[in-house]
């Protein structure tokens, strides 16, 4: 890895299996940045326990298929540190000294908190974890531990790298210069919706994806279940594409001059609800077929990936070390 170049971090939960929203929303922009920055990509194990530390049943499983999933999609593991967050001691000691630099009204704040309530299995909205609240606290750790410059991530985010700033600067006022400030880098599509409507976000724990390794046939049964304009009955009938989930993520995949035959097509009555799916799911199992025979390929060879892992986590291991020495010394805690 180039050590003079400036650094990228990101990471996904082991909650499933990527899908078209970590894609576009993020993994898209790994792939183009990968030559440019020294990039540190995380399985981001405790966050998924901030939310799910009762099923672990999976989670090794998951940690595996997210890695299986970053190559397939593109992100080269000799260029880049593949590495598991909870197998690295600098997050978890840096969430806890961050933890003294944020208010808890500021944290209660973060819009992403009341979303991850609302979805959380636990039904008490007032009851949440002290874990799930210091969520973005964890995430500043993840990122400074690096001293990453840029975080390609998806819109839901964005509220998580403004407190990474935050916090940033909190600490280098306090103690002394340590970290840069880093900045989100967002995709052309930085918000890609569920198959379940247009309002609400694809994630791999809603049960509203399209998973890079869905099958054909998955793939197929998913979209025709995509929420369309519910005021479009028949074929005839004039559509709405600003309201129908189909056509969003025609403007996500599609080349431009299709986009515009689907909406003239829809908005003229010329075409119907099934047809427009049947022709949306193509489209959908073409970007993903080379994705999945990759994929398929890797599956075949498991240890070859945990070792990938296992030499990243080395490296991730050797370079926050060095960020956490400089913290304690700045702190006047190098007793
Ligand atoms: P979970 O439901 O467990 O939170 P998730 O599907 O939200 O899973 P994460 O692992 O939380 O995925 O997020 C990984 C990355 O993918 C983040 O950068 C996030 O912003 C991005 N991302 C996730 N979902 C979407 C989406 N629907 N559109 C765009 N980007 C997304
Ligand atoms: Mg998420």
């Amino acid at each position: 890895m180039d050590t003079n170049k400036k650094r990228l971090l990101t990471g996904d939960r082991p909650t499933g299996r990527l899908h078209l929203g970590n894609y576009f929303g993020s993994i898209i922009n790994r792939v183009k940045l990968q030559d440019q920055y020294a990039c540190f990509f995380m399985i981001a194990d405790l966050h998924m326990l901030t939310t799910d530390f009762d099923r672990t049943q999976d989670i090794k499983e998951n940690i595996l298929s997210i890695a299986i999933d970053w190559i397939s999609s593109g992100i080269n593991p000799e260029k880049s540190v593949f590495f598991i967050q909870s197998k690295v001691p600098a997050h978890s000691f840096m969430h806890l000294i961050f933890s003294m630099l944020v208010s808890v009204p500021r944290l209660e704040r973060i819009p992403t908190l009341k979303d991850k309530v609302k979805e959380s299995r636990f039904s008490d909205e007032n009851a949440y974890s002290y874990g799930l609240l210091g969520y973005p606290v964890l995430q500043a750790a993840d990122i400074l531990a690096y001293k990453a410059s840029v975080v390609p991530v998806g819109e839901d985010q964005i509220s998580h790298v403004e407190l990474t700033r935050e916090i940033a600067r909190r600490f280098n006022y306090t103690y002394g210069e340590v970290f840069p400030e880093p900045r989100a880098i967002l995709s052309e599509t930085s918000r890609v919706p569920g198959i379940d409507g247009i309002n609400v976000k694809m994630s791999k724990s809603l049960n509203n994806e399209i998973s890079l390794s869905h099958s054909f046939k998955e793939v197929r049964d998913r979209v025709m279940k995509m929420v369309t304009d519910p005021a479009k009955i028949r074929l005839t009938d004039r559509g709405h594409p600003q309201v129908c989930t189909v056509f969003s993520f025609y403007n996500i995949l599609a080349a431009p001059e299709l986009i515009d035959q689907v909406k003239y097509e829809c908005e003229n009555g010329q075409i119907g609800c099934v047809a427009c799916k049947e022709r949306l799911s193509e489209l959908v199992n073409r970007l993903i077929e080379p994705i999945r025979e990759k994929r398929f390929e890797l599956e075949r060879n498991p240890s070859g990936v945990w070792d990938i892992l296992h030499e990243g986590t080395k490296n991730a291991i050797f370079t926050s070390n060095k960020t956490v020495s400089e913290m304690i010394s700045k702190m006047k805690l190098n007793y």
